[in-house]
């Protein structure tokens, strides 16, 4: 789910929620009723799992409000912990640009570290980490988010620091133009110099062709930022960046009352604006036709097949059933692709296969790094059969099972920190409105059936609906870089140091 791509989502439920619960359904468990005492129905509680437990008593625990300003505030406290994380979550990623001006979500993922009216320069960062404190910004098709981690008697700092920013940002001729550098930097060394990624931007390119929002990457193009002019990325700013088109979170050890209080005095007064609503154009109807490209990479050491489909949106019973396809083809050693093509045939040194989770129309992808002498024919029939068998027989319980197990410690753990609780609510209170419906998702997703699995897999991953891209390595250099693409830069970014 959603912790995948963002790297991080990591954990609340080991500290309190989770073993409090856990205790408790043991306790219901193994009180059995005495045998004199007529009882019509069963006693024992129906058991939940506990996992899922656990995550509907922490949502439950949250409070959500808002500020005059539509500043939404969802506050998630654990007061025994000793740090606190703060995320603003703002409504904006690479799906909100228009056509010449790709990057500029990401470009503001840089530009927020570059000071306002009271933070100077790179005193944000030095503010936060000489107390001890992390922070950063990520940004993907769908959202931008900056958040701080501090202790938790520092919570008024990072809300000063968010809400300074927020209110006057700093965006400068002087500063455009060299995070505008930095930005294209990052492209050289994520894009042009990586292996594969201009073949993974082509293939999400050609899986979302006709759907503008998805169509280009969340990096932008080499093109667009060089044409960038100061007026675009100012408005592009004025459009988004503000209290009505963000959620403010905050968890770890704070009291809630005291928090409101602190986050009126320092967010109140930023006015709202008029926010340019997404638009959402028509999606276009699934490929019914195969195809196939082949891309050239330099810097590719081994060939390479990616393959990808469009699927429907998240929150749907049939995205539920292929996040759980995508876990038993390739998460783990014991996956039934790695099995396959790194173990037993030993064709493949790496496989992958996920669910973008976007808030828009979705993709499959797998990927196969391929062996040094390994024949592409040969690892494309091998996927082929493995996908037919799953989509014709489904899964054995037992295979289900063990992707369950691993989707239980995903959000387990994947809440385990406050930094990750914070974005997390904070993407689920953007995207759908509500970040309760996180504990929704973890049931929906163990709930899946074989039958669900097979029913997605035909209906979605069929031959003819694929895009495959074959990546060839080469040694001369040529102009390696699609103009446009998709992407899903959600990973947490080292910059703006
Ligand atoms: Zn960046």
């Amino acid at each position: 789910m959603r912790f995948r791509t963002t790297g991080c989502v990591s954990a609340l439920l080991l500290a309190g929620g989770f073993v409090v619960l856990g205790t408790t359904a043991a306790v219901a468990q193994s009180s059995t009723p005495n045998s004199s005492t007529k009882v019509a129905i069963d006693p024992r509680p129906v058991v939940r799992d506990p996992a899922v437990g656990a995550i509907d008593t922490w949502v439950s625990g949250l409070s959500q409000s808002t500020l005059a300003n539509g500043l939404r505030v969802v506050l998630a406290p654990d007061t025994e912990s000793p740090t606190v994380s703060v995320c603003v979550t703002y409504d904006v990623g690479s799906r909100n640009e228009v056509p010449g001006q790709s990057g500029f979500a990401h470009l503001f993922e840089h530009m927020m570290f570059q000071g306002s009216r009271n933070v100077g320069k790179g005193e944000h960062f030095q503010l936060v980490t000489a107390r001890g404190g992390q922070l950063n910004g990520t940004t993907s098709t769908d959202r931008t988010n900056y958040f701080e981690t501090l202790p938790a008697n520092e919570l008024e700092l990072g809300l000063w620091l968010e809400a300074d920013r927020m209110h006057w940002l700093d965006i400068s001729a002087e500063n455009f133009e060299n995070q505008r550098a930095v930005v294209k930097e990052e492209y050289r060394m994520r894009v042009e110099n990586a292996a594969y990624r201009p073949a993974l931007i082509e293939l999400e390119r050609l899986i979302f062709a006709g759907y503008a929002p998805y169509e280009h990457p969340t990096i932008g193009s080499m093109a667009d930022l060089d044409a960038a002019k100061l007026e675009w990325v100012q408005d592009f700013h004025a459009r988004y960046y503000a209290p009505n088109n963000a959620v403010l979170t905050i968890s770890g050890g704070f009291d809630t009352d005291i928090a409101l209080g602190l986050v009126n005095k320092h967010f109140g007064s930023i006015a709202s604006v008029n926010v340019t609503s997404f638009a959402n154009p028509a999606v276009p109807p699934l490929s019914t036709s195969e195809r196939r490209t082949q891309v050239d990479d330099v810097n590719a050491k081994t060939e390479a097949v990616l393959v990808g489909w469009r699927i429907p949106e998240s929150r749907t019973e049939a995205h539920y059933a292929l996040e759980m396809a995508a876990k038993i083809l390739a998460d783990g050693e014991s996956s039934l692709l790695y099995e396959s093509l790194v173990r037993k045939h030993s064709l493949a040194r790496d496989v992958s296969a996920y669910t973008y989770d976007h808030r828009g129309p979705d993709a499959f992808v797998v990927t196969i790094e391929l062996n040094q002498n390994s024949k592409r024919a040969e690892v494309e029939q091998l996927l082929e059969r493995h996908l037919g068998q799953l989509a014709t027989q489904g899964p054995t319980e037992e295979v289900l099972q063990r992707a369950k197990q691993r989707t239980r410690s995903n959000f387990v753990f994947g809440l385990q920190s406050n930094q990750s609780r914070a974005i997390a609510l904070g993407e689920y209170a953007t995207y759908f409105g509500d970040p309760r419906l996180i504990a929704k998702d973890f049931e929906a997703l163990l709930r899946v059936t074989p039958k669900d699995v097979m029913t997605a897999m035909s209906r979605y991953l069929s031959k003819a609906a694929r895009t495959l891209v074959a990546v060839r390595p080469v040694t001369q250099p040529k102009p390696a870089t699609p103009s446009k693409s998709t992407a899903t830069t959600n990973q947490p970014k080292p910059e703006n140091r």
